[in-house]
């Protein structure tokens, strides 16, 4: 590649981030950093209609929480910014008034009304070559006229004058060739005085050139805009440093039929978004992945396979190993269903090569909100606790239900165990068992074992029965990881004090 690759992800402020917008944003960076290039946040905020207040600070949030990092933008700087299109107005004004001069746009001061009243009249309306001159505009009306209208401080639009019957091609990396005619073309608004703003199309364009872009890299639901913005490029004389564009997979509902929505989302139990959101206006609040209890590292290795490929069956990536793998001739055309049941998998993958300290830290929160006073553990105690079952969760949450017995003793029995383990001799031999446990000097699993064990061996009792009867007092049911180092993590004193309990509480009756 002999330009230097830039790539920009420019997300509307008009609502939370979709998880198919992340993806867009993870692509934009991996084939940033492959190429040793340049990563560009652009927020396209030119329709005021639309603004959400709290949308950029969740982008921001949002690509620093996956660890996307972004070279230049609103709070990066940069050379080319502005990177905020609402202040780039004296630049869109500028590249307008271009296209005016160079007879490449026209002046139009139709009104809604007027449009609508034309389309009533006209089926299948379409403002272009062929109906313009009918209308309200710079090409069909005096230059005087114009220069009155506006003098009165009517309000108009600037429309791309498109020249109709040519073939354009729009070059997709993903895709190939895609050709359109473009008399399908309608003559877009790039510009309206009401608000001095410009367009998507037209803000858009200017803002690949003029930030150096070398590739556009973003959903295919844009795909329907390209051929636009190829006749705008060549309007403005720069076709020769068009970018390359990449239309990406849609993110498809997890049966594949259509596009993934927020609706699936709530309709199946997963969040589309990567953090939680709360809507300014509604108050309503949709889950995020972080909130959920994802790790940043699976949700990236998730989202980088839904829709490519490293060639080979590999699945377990870190976002270095993305970089180097990541290729735009693995990327699929066809959509990439939401698999959220491998989402899960991910994470509890992820899980397990946490850095137990972390996952404590994590976990530590929740404890809390469990009632429990965590300042009486330390910080080795939660660690040994989430290392002996983080095996069985898919995310942190989890741990509560199969630590929990850590933390609080039993107050009730599961009830099919005692049926089945609590027989009539079991709290003799239990009371047995506390003087056996009384009597160890070392409390160890390596030493407690042995020393239980061969009590029960030597005693001719029955294995099963005394280890279940045993789990039971100290769990409160017949399940948990090794009995040995749960009691070596409780220690002694509470080791005996809930086998007597046990004693005490439990009654079958
Ligand atoms: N502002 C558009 C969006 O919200 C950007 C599309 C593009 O990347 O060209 O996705």
């Amino acid at each position: 590649m002999s330009q230097k690759v830039r790539v920009r992800f420019a997300p509307s402020p008009t609502g939370p981030l979709h998880i198919g917008g992340v993806r867009t944003a993870l692509y934009n960076y991996l084939f940033a950093r492959q190429h040793g290039g340049e990563m560009i946040l652009r927020i396209e905020d030119t329709d005021s209609q639309r603004f959400v207040p709290g949308a950029e600070q969740y982008i921001n949030e949002s690509l620093a929480w996956l660890g996307i990092k972004i070279d230049e933008g609103v709070s990066e700087g940069g050379a080319y910014g502005p990177y905020k299109q609402s202040e780039r107005r004296d630049i869109y004004r500028e590249h307008v008034k271009m296209l005016l001069d160079n007879d490449k746009a026209y002046i139009a001061f139709d009104t809604p009304e007027e449009l609508d009243a034309k389309r009533q009249e006209v089926a299948n309306f379409q403002y272009d070559a062929s109906t313009r001159l009918s209308m309200r505009n710079s090409l069909s009306l005096s230059k005087e006229e114009v220069d009155q209208l506006i003098a009165n401080g009517e309000k108009y639009v600037v429309r791309f004058k498109i020249e109709p019957g040519r073939d354009v091609v729009v070059n997709d990396l993903i895709r190939g060739k895609v050709t359109i005619n473009s008399s399908v073309l309608d003559d877009k608004v790039l510009y309206k005085s009401a608000d001095d703003l410009p367009t998507y199309h037209l803000a858009n364009i200017v803002d690949d050139h003029l930030m150096l872009v070398s590739h556009v890299i973003r959903g295919e639901e844009w795909l329907p805009s390209a051929p636009l913005h190829v006749l705008l490029y060549e309007a403005f004389g720069w076709a020769d440093t068009m970018p390359a564009f990449v239309h990406l997979p849609l993110l498809l509902k997890p049966d594949g039929k259509g596009k993934l929505s927020k609706r699936d989302g709530d309709r199946l139990g997963f969040p589309v978004f990567p953090l939680e959101w709360h809507d300014p206006k509604s108050g309503e609040i949709s889950s995020g992945y972080r909130e959920s209890g994802y790790l940043p590292e699976a949700v990236v290795n998730f989202l980088a396979l839904l829709g490519w490929n490293p060639g080979d069956d590999t699945e377990i990536m870190s976002m270095d190993d993305l970089i180097a793998k990541f290729s735009l001739d693995h990327c699929s055309k066809s959509g990439a269903k939401f698999d959220f049941e491998k989402g899960k998998w991910f994470n509890h993958k992820y899980i397990q090569e946490v850095d137990n300290a972390l996952l404590a830290e994590m976990f530590k929160p929740i404890l809390v909100e469990k009632g429990v006073a965590v300042e009486n553990y330390s910080d080795e105690y939660i660690i040994r606790a989430v290392s002996m079952v983080k095996d069985r969760v898919n995310f942190v949450r989890d741990l509560w239900d199969v630590t929990s017995f850590l933390f609080v003793a039993p107050v009730e029995y599961d009830e099919k165990s005692v049926k089945k383990r609590w027989k009539e001799d079991t709290p003799a031999l239990m009371t047995e068992l506390v003087e056996v446990l009384r009597g160890l000097e070392d409390f160890s699993c390596a030493a407690a074992e042995p020393a239980v064990l061969g009590w029960i061996t030597e005693k001719g009792y029955h294995m099963g029965n005394v280890m279940n009867a045993f789990r039971l007092t100290v769990v409160g049911e017949c399940k948990g990881p090794h009995m040995f180092d749960i009691t070596e993590l409780l220690g002694k004193e509470e080791t005996v004090k809930r086998v007597l309990a046990g004693v005490e509480n439990i009654k079958k009756d």
